[in-house]
């Protein structure tokens, strides 16, 4: 038998997690160099474990999690309950497709765009999904609905957005790296200054369909636009029939001390791209969500996705926003948040420049002195898992199940990572 045989017998017959088991790190960044392509760069931690905040890796290393996931592990890592709806729904049946109906799915689409205060929702996998749906139902709805001439539909976006990895989504960003040699791009989309209202206003044609944005600039550095700009947006869109969708994938589902952080203001949306969090730290599920007048210029063959709407993401997804909701996160969210910035603000180093955030979405300025690699690696020693965003600011998105006695230790370590890169 060929050792390649002896190895899917072994998958089988071990349990592949007991394989990956034996993996040491050395062993598995070999495995990610040869086979894995290198668009990422991952820090040298081989997690193996997880359970709430906490994370271990193979040698029983334990570490608190202060990536969360981007925001994906707002419940924890593997929260009981949601693992257990998982399991529960295991029991019956997992992945149907759309050809078909689903009560679970049929339940999910209710409660999310109840959550949502919108209408329907389109069912998608990643965020990228998300924001292309919001995308093509804007464009129809200009068309179909507006009276925008073919082609000729422009979407009003941001400079520094975050909005996903697709060929159409890094066309509009105005990071040079996330589009270098990915060209040619999409057109239909503006970009103009994050927080510019003027610039905005300037922007819009007759033949705008929407302004597409985040409500906090996530990826872009924590950036909080100034008051009163969503809800100016909301304004805008409603005077010049142009459609307002936010992208909460990231923002959403309490992150920010609120449902959606666009929840700050008077400035709901018409549509609203949400994923990361509804999994639930689980499974990949996301969604377009928004008014039935927008929602309702899909037709059948338009728009689709295999595992999009599955009964077993539905299951996970609706368990995560009923522990959301019974458990008060966006409360919690708001406290824990407000406390662990106070206490960030009140460590002695010049070299942070600034606290930001909202919610448990924070981040920390440092500035051009500090060696970020040496404080990343500092904070991975000290057992505080955390990256660089963009502006040479360290983004602090934990699950929002964080208590007060995990922020004290959290800052503890923070404190000693900062000692050690300064000597
Ligand atoms: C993460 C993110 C996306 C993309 O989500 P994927 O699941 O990675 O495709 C889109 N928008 C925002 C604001 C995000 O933070």
């Amino acid at each position: 038998m060929s050792s390649t045989t002896t190895f899917w017998l072994d998958v089988l017959s071990k349990g592949f997690r007991h394989i990956a088991e034996e993996q040491s790190l050395p062993q598995v960044q070999e495995l990610f160099n040869e086979y894995s392509t290198h668009n990422y760069k991952p820090l040298p931690v081989n997690l193996m474990r997880g359970d709430g905040i906490r994370v271990w890796d193979e040698k029983g290393n334990e570490y608190l999690d202060f990536i969360g996931t981007y925001s994906a592990t707002a419940h924890g890592h593997l929260n009981p309950k949601i693992v257990n709806a998982l399991k529960d729904q295991l029991d019956a049946i997992a992945v149907t497709s759309r050809a078909f109906y689903s009560a679970e799915v049929g339940l999910f689409c209710k409660a999310l765009a109840d959550y949502c205060e919108l209408d329907m929702v389109c069912p998608m996998n990643s965020g990228a999904e998300a924001v292309e749906t919001c995308i093509k139902l804007a464009r129809k709805w200009a068309y179909t609905v507006k009276g925008v001439s073919t082609d000729k539909a422009e979407i009003i976006v941001f400079q520094d957005n975050f909005h996903g990895r697709t060929t159409t989504i890094v066309g509009f960003s105005t990071e040079e790296g996330y589009k270098k040699d990915f060209g040619p791009f999409t057109p239909g989309f503006i970009v103009v200054p994050f927080g510019d209202i003027e610039a905005v206003k300037a922007a819009i044609t007759p033949n705008t369909a929407a302004i597409l944005g985040e409500p906090i600039q996530a990826e872009g550095g924590i950036i909080i636009p100034p008051d009163g700009f969503l809800a100016d947006l909301r304004k805008i869109c409603t005077d010049s029939n142009v459609l307002l969708i936010w992208d909460e994938v990231q923002t959403g589902f309490c992150r920010t001390g609120k449902r959606f952080a666009w929840q700050y203001e008077d400035a709901k949306p018409d549509l609203l791209a949400v994923g990361k969090a509804l999994g639930g730290g689980l499974l990949p599920v996301s969604a377009a969500v928004g008014t039935r007048e927008v929602m309702e210029v899909f037709h059948p063959g338009d728009h689709g996705s295999t595992f999009g709407g599955n009964p077993l993401g539905a299951a996970v997804a609706i368990t995560a926003l009923a522990v959301m909701e019974t458990e008060d996160y966006a409360g919690q969210s708001e406290r824990m948040g407000s406390y662990m910035m106070a206490k960030l603000r009140e460590l002695p180093y010049e070299q942070i420049i600034e606290v930001r955030g909202r919610g448990l979405l924070i981040g920390f300025e440092v500035d051009d002195s500090l060696d970020t690699k040496s404080l990343s690696a500092n904070l991975t020693k000290n057992g505080i898992l955390t990256k660089e965003t963009r502006n040479k600011t360290f983004r602090l998105t934990p699950p929002l199940t964080i208590t007060e006695d995990i922020v004290n230790d959290a800052i503890a370590r923070i404190d000693r990572a900062f000692k050690a890169t300064l000597g």
